[in-house]
């Protein structure tokens, strides 16, 4: 699975523990993440993720990307809601390809670990239908071209 590690600096310290937490499970996965989380997990953890950009410089938005394009299947994105974010427009643009894509998002820790644990026992293989569906569809295009 491709997963997407974000979090808010107030939250930093958190997802670091979660990922720490969750280490064993998550390195069977392809991780990413906007820049500054990235570093920190990478710093705390054996993880090798992904870096996008910091958040604030574009990095939410790359993550939209991937989701657009079907490619992320699961988002952690421990966001601060006692602080202003200045890319709150990028924040709420993500939430909502998360809603449009329905892509399995958790915005605390109590909901990650209960994504977490559903992925261990399988209940993320809806995901793989439908990413093979995608490249059927992508494929069946190219040949009409
Ligand atoms: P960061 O970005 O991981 O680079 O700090 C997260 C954010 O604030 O959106």
């Amino acid at each position: 699975m491709n997963i997407a590690f974000i979090a808010h600096d107030e939250k930093k310290d958190e997802i670091v523990q979660f990922a720490t937490a969750y280490e064993d499970l998550l390195k069977e996965h392809n991780l990413f993440s906007t820049g500054t989380t990235g570093t920190r997990i990478m710093e705390a953890t054996s993880l090798k993720l992904h870096k996008y950009q910091s958040g604030p410089l574009g990095g939410d938005q790359q993550i939209g990307a991937m989701i657009a394009e079907n490619k992320m299947d699961c988002v952690i994105f421990f966001k601060d809601p006692l602080t202003a974010q200045p890319h709150e427009p990028d924040i709420s643009a993500l939430i909502r390809l998360c809603d449009v894509y329905s892509i399995p998002l958790a915005t605390n820790i109590a909901t990650a670990e209960i994504l977490l644990r559903g992925m261990q026992r399988g209940d993320f293989e809806w995901r793989e239908l439908i990413k093979e569906k995608k490249k059927e569809d992508d494929s069946d295009e190219q040949e009409k071209a």
